[in-house]
């Protein structure tokens, strides 16, 4: 990898405790992972979709690479280190098979850390034992990852749900997708194309249009969407019109409105002052219900996050 990938930019992911899989793979420890294990807490996906905490692996098959440069982004970008790559092309594709193993080997590796550990709930300690789940959002656009449906079949087959969040910027992609995940998120940060050019800086052509293409095609999967929205102080809030004729055509089973936060390479881009507050979210949340007809179905003010739906209720999925 140091071969492709540049040395700094490999010292700052160890820094940052990434472990990386293959070429261009990683899991990272979720701070929710963490908890659930020691003090019983658990995410907003647990409260909100039954996905327990605690058996979740936090990974990406596009670490380095993707299609956008969102300034709220935790991913390493080409300038952040005063360092050059080619952020779009996966040098070349480990096989789905071999990630799935090296994440699992690497999630093995991190609840190892939680054995000795004073607080580790012995009974949460045996279930992360088998993870349940894999949240494919870490970081990086995973449709740049060929053989992506594959991948999502491994996946499942081990027993695992899988949740994908794309950007939406390669439709045709998403929409030969042989394997859909067990739950679909599209980030849609930006209510029109001067500020998504602003906030998530595309590198590639017409990406305004070939997110709208997403959005449109957005019904035609069977598993729940969902529209998710990172919110940037006075960067992409106003304008809850412009959100909310992206729902109309995308017409998603979800909208999470969550608001942006301060982790990662993003503080070389955005200050702590970037973070909306939980008020401030509700607030946004509220202005979209009243203009999309989407029910505000629940929260958290921990992750600063507010479920809308169609649905009077979300779709379980885990025993959490
Ligand atoms: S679903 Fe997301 S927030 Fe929850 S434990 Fe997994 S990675 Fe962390
Ligand atoms: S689309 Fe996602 S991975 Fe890509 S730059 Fe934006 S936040 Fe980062």
């Amino acid at each position: 990898m140091e071969k492709v990938v540049p040395a700094p930019l490999v010292q700052a992911l160890k820094k940052q405790k990434y472990h990386r899989v293959g070429t261009h793979s990683a899991v990272k420890r979720c701070k929710w992972f963490y908890e659930a294990l020691t003090t019983g807490r658990s995410c907003y996906k647990q409260k909100f979709y039954g996905i327990n905490s605690h058996q979740c692996i936090q990974m990406s098959p596009a670490l380095f690479y993707c299609t956008q440069q969102c300034l709220f982004c935790w991913r390493a970008q080409n300038s952040d280190l005063q360092t050059t790559w080619d952020e779009m092309k996966l040098p070349q594709w480990d096989p789905p098979e071999q990630i799935v193993q090296g994440i699992l080997k690497a999630q093995e590796r991190i609840l190892t850390g939680y054995k000795a550990h004073p607080r580790t709930n012995p009974q949460k300690f045996r279930e992360a034992l088998r993870p349940k789940h894999v949240a494919i959002s870490l970081t990086g656009e995973p449709t740049l990852y060929e053989p992506l449906g594959e991948l999502l079949r491994t996946i499942h087959s081990k027993g695992m749900t899988s949740f994908l969040v794309s950007n939406g910027t390669l439709p045709q992609k998403l929409a030969n997708l042989d394997v859909e995940p067990t739950q679909l998120y599209i980030s849609v940060c930006a209510p029109n194309e001067e500020v998504f050019k602003r906030v998530c800086r595309p590198q590639i052509p017409e990406a305004w249009t070939r997110l709208n293409e997403t959005l449109s095609l957005l019904s035609s999967f069977r598993c729940p969407t969902v529209m998710r929205s990172t919110l940037v102080r006075d960067k992409n809030m106003e304008n809850v019109d412009g959100y909310a004729k992206l729902v109309a055509k995308a017409n998603p089973t979800y909208i999470e409105a969550k608001a942006y936060m301060h982790v990662g390479f993003s503080g070389l881009r955005l200050g702590f002052d970037s973070m909306p507050s939980h008020k401030d979210v509700c607030d946004f949340a509220l202005r979209l219900s009243e203009r999309t007809g989407y029910k505000i179905i629940d929260e958290s003010e921990d992750s600063r996050v507010v479920l809308l739906s169609k649905r009077e209720k979300p779709l379980r999925f885990g025993s959490g």
